[in-house]
């Protein structure tokens, strides 16, 4: 046990099995948290006399402390510092998401769509990744394919949203049966080349 606990860091001494992508996050996230906080703390009028927060010490791994001084902070600062923050929060909740194997609102869903072949606005050929996980106004989780023109037949899609397909995620164990996997693809676009 003593030499688990020399030094926190050195998670290949650790004695028990750990997920180190977990690990990694959970320090990352302190890193994030942290930055965070003193950002925002540099940008408080000295008059509110909110105390500085020190830097989580080695081996502190909880990083609560530092969000929610940072939240506390964003309450007394203009609008336009919340959206110049919104874009780290972002980062913090997507990364954490990552490595749970969540999913989350704006998330890529890694496959092309076999309807309009991942044809879209900036990538015309076709190939893009179009499909996004979105959070509908219902609260339902559901994926939305952004390709341009998307047009699946009736019976292959479940509705639509904004003029576009929509797969809400009561429909994906279906919606996977048309996917065809990456390596497939690659085959049948040689095949295609060759004939
Ligand atoms: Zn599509």
């Amino acid at each position: 046990m003593e030499r688990y606990f020399r030094n926190n860091l050195s998670w290949g001494e650790s004695p028990a099995p750990v997920d180190v992508d977990v690990l990694q996050t959970v320090l990352d996230i302190v890193v994030y948290a942290d930055d965070l906080a003193d950002d925002l703390a540099e940008q408080l009028d000295p008059a509110t006399g909110r105390p500085i927060l020190a830097s989580p010490r080695l081996g502190e791994y909880d990083a609560r402390p530092w969000l929610q001084y940072a939240l506390a902070c964003l309450h007394e600062l203009p609008d336009d510092v919340v959206e110049w923050a919104w874009p780290r929060v972002q980062k913090i909740h997507e990364r954490t998401a990552r490595v749970l194997g969540m999913l989350y609102h704006g998330q890529t869903v890694k496959v092309v769509c076999p309807w309009c072949d991942g044809r879209a606005e900036e990538q015309p050929v076709g190939g893009a990744y179009t499909w996004k996980v979105e959070v509908l106004p219902s609260n339902q989780v559901a994926i939305v394919c952004h390709g341009v023109n998307c047009d699946p037949p009736a019976e292959h899609v479940a509705t639509w949203l904004w003029g576009k397909p929509c797969w809400p995620i009561t429909t994906w164990t279906r919606l996977a049966k048309h996917v065809i996997p990456e390596h497939e693809r690659a085959q049948r676009a040689r095949n295609a080349i060759a004939s």
